[in-house]
């Protein structure tokens, strides 16, 4: 490892870190709305596309559908709405040459620590820089004014994977889907996928489909979860297009889109058991005689306190239709030579079993932030307007939805962002602080119930309780948040080493 000298200190106005959906949206943002202001995007993989490109098992694809995932400056082309992963990356491909990104993309920067001096106002980070070829590393150091960290929410090198007894015994391999060996043949093999999440969902019908299709694959889940058939083509969306054209075409999708399923979430949030009630009708229409709903398919929560599967086109219900996949709702005693056993006493017999028990969740890539020497523990801030954390001055966090698609979130933010840089160049600041009122409610970030979210919720920001505090979790509400006055009494802006103030009113931006 080398140290490289002081005179090699590159400095930045922004740096956007990843090269995800998030920070290609906030890099083609910034690049337009801020070209006096430099700019980087350090990517700590090869790689733009970030979750999109991390996964590669069998499958892989978007839950949700690329009119509300894509970006709004860019429309989606593809007929199928829901997209797999490969299309998910072209998409990202030809954002970086449509928008001459390239450029920006540092690759291998992976940052490593944060820290952030209040006395001249800028970060300092720390970067482990990777050399393609050789897979060397050195230490690097950038500052910057601004950190817009489009990190993503989990750990890129380790999925979840809880022990299982035995796991050892079992004679064929065990696969984590964040982790799939490219040469891992399954055709003619009994799979067993542990997990009713989205990736067991996408998995099932995918490892059926195929010359190298398996012979049987069983999804062995714990608890059920809803599982809703959806199609993959919008038709609508399609007869738009023909009508006003591509970009009229989906600009109409696409608010269609986030109302309908702003609609949908509401509405089975608001009457849970009527949404249970019509899932569990949808669900009973797809599957063959004999399978016992109530068992598998009836989840001990409400709708939307964990994300909703899609099937496009109901292809997991075909293939349980067809006899070539079972679903097995029982606990694990422990893994055996041949296969798992099972609460109930029975033996699932396995050629290969597949742990898709999901995500570690992280911020920032794990990396420690320091403010003026102090560690900052990330539990103890407060997320204002759903991007800026308490403690942390001119670090904007992109945090997408739960439950419609993350990305809709990236465009709001990213104007906020620019109004707000904008309003701190027009009075001079170049600090800006969130300070929630005291003794505020402290809740988790996240508003799902799912068992990533509780493992991490302690490590993670609050949310408080009243905007702009809380996260709206919904477009709309975000819309309004984030189009409003730029600055407000929760602000504190500097500048220099002088004192910080607060506005005593809300300020408009532009100002
Ligand atoms: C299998 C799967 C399917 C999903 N499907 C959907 C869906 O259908 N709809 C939906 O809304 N959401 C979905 N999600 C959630 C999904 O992750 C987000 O929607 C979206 O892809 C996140 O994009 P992002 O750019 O914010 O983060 P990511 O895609 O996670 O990208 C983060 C990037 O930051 C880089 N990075 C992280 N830390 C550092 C660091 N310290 N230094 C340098 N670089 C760093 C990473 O290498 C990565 O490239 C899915 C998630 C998974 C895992």
């Amino acid at each position: 490892m080398t140290i490289e000298a002081p005179s090699k200190v590159a400095e930045f106005d922004v740096v956007v870190i990843g090269a995800g959906i998030s920070g290609l949206g906030a890099a083609t943002y910034f690049s337009r709305e801020l070209p006096h202001k430099s700019l980087v995007v350090l990517e700590g993989r090869d790689n733009i596309g970030g979750t999109w490109d991390l996964f590669r098992y069998p499958g892989i694809r978007s839950d949700s559908d690329l009119h509300t995932f894509g970006y709004e400056f860019k429309p989606w082309r593809h007929e199928s709405a829901i997209a797999d992963a490969h299309l998910i990356r072209e998409y990202l491909q030809e954002t970086v040459e449509e928008n001459n990104l390239a450029h920006l993309i540092k690759f291998g920067h992976r940052v490593v620590r944060s820290d952030w001096s209040s006395a001249d106002s800028k970060w300092t980070l720390t970067v482990e820089k990777t050399d393609p070829v050789t897979g060397s590393t050195a230490t690097k150091t950038i500052r910057t004014g601004w950190v817009f960290a489009a990190t993503g929410y989990y750990r890129y090198d380790e999925g979840f994977s809880p022990e299982f007894p035995g796991r050892d015994d079992f004679a064929g391999p065990v696969v984590h889907p964040q982790h799939w060996p490219e040469d891992l043949e399954y055709r003619g093999k009994k799979v067993v996928i542990i997990g009713s999440g989205a990736t067991a969902v996408t998995m099932v019908p995918a490892m059926l489909t195929g010359p190298g299709a398996a012979d049987h694959v069983t999804m062995l889940q714990r608890t059920p979860t809803y599982i809703m058939p959806v199609p993959r083509v919008d038709r609508l969306a399609v007869a738009l297009t023909k009508l006003l054209g591509t970009e009229r075409g989906y600009a109409v999708t696409r608010f269609k889109n986030i109302w309908i399923e702003r609609g949908v979430v509401k509405g089975l949030r608001m009457f849970p058991h009527a949404g249970r009630t019509l899932i569990r009708c949808a669900n009973i229409k797809r599957l063959p005689d004999g399978v016992d709903v109530d068992k598998h398919f009836n989840p001990p929560y409400h709708p939307w306190d964990q994300r909703l599967c899609a099937a496009p086109d109901g292809d997991f219900f075909d293939a349980i239709e067809d006899g070539s996949a079972s679903v097995v709702t029982d606990s694990i005693v422990r893994f055996s030579k041949r296969g798992i056993v099972l609460g109930s006493g029975e033996e699932l017999d396995a050629d290969i079993i597949v742990t898709a028990t999901g995500l570690n969740l992280q911020l920032f890539g794990g990396m420690p932030i320091v403010v003026d020497g102090q560690h900052v523990d990330l539990a103890d801030s407060f997320c204002y307007r759903g991007m800026l954390l308490s403690g942390i001055p001119n670090w904007a966090i992109a945090i997408g939805y739960t439950t419609s698609s993350w990305t809709l979130k990236v465009s709001l933010m990213c104007r906020y962002f620019i109004d707000l840089v904008r309003h701190m160049d027009t009075h001079g600041y170049d600090r800006v602080v969130p300070v929630p009122p005291p003794g505020m409610d402290r809740r988790p970030v996240m508003d799902l119930q799912s068992g990533y979210a509780k493992r991490a919720a302690k490590t993670l920001p609050k949310q408080g309780s009243v905007a702009p505090w809380r996260m709206a979790m919904s477009y709309q509400e975000d819309a309004k948040a984030l189009r409003g006055p730029v600055a407000d009494e929760s602000l504190e802006f500097g500048a220099g080493g002088s004192p910080s103030r607060r506005p005593a009113k809300a300020e408009p931006a532009n100002v």
